[in-house]
């Protein structure tokens, strides 16, 4: 597979700014939140989800804006992660993550082996209830 070198940090940075900007407008639209400093933002964020939910006016806002905000941090460290020179790593495993992967998904912190893990952990979507059965096991 093709993975990411440090060549192509000024292409990723750019696709990572574009994206940031669009989710700075779609949480501008869906309500009134400040702009900070890259570096606080991922901080913020956080406190703004809070207010967020207690006031709501729109439940599909809310979904949109939970979602945008969600990004936005995944962006914002991606974005640091690529000053840092640790972008394009799994934060999970270390191992380098998929070029069309992060194609795709520049803000992507996980490999795909590892995003399902964590998919799997948060229920993403689906409210079902997470069952530990172990293999091989008949009660
Ligand atoms: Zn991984």
């Amino acid at each position: 597979m093709d993975i990411y070198t440090r060549t192509l940090a000024p292409r990723f940075s750019k696709l990572l700014a574009k994206r940031e900007g669009e989710l700075r407008s779609i949480l501008h639209a869906t309500g009134d939140f400040a702009v900070q400093a890259p570096e606080a933002q991922a901080r913020e964020v956080l406190d703004f989800k809070d207010m967020a939910v207690e006031e709501t006016q729109s439940v599909v806002d809310e979904a949109k804006a939970d979602h945008a905000l969600e990004e936005l941090e995944q962006v914002v460290a991606a974005r640091k992660r690529l000053t840092e020179q640790t972008y394009g790593e799994c934060l999970d495993c270390g191992e380098p993550i998929d070029l069309r992967r992060l194609m795709a998904m520049p803000a992507t912190p996980f490999c795909t082996a590892c995003q399902g893990i964590h998919e799997h952990g948060r229920g993403v979507g689906a409210r079902r209830p997470t069952l530990h059965l172990g293999k091989g096991k008949s009660s």
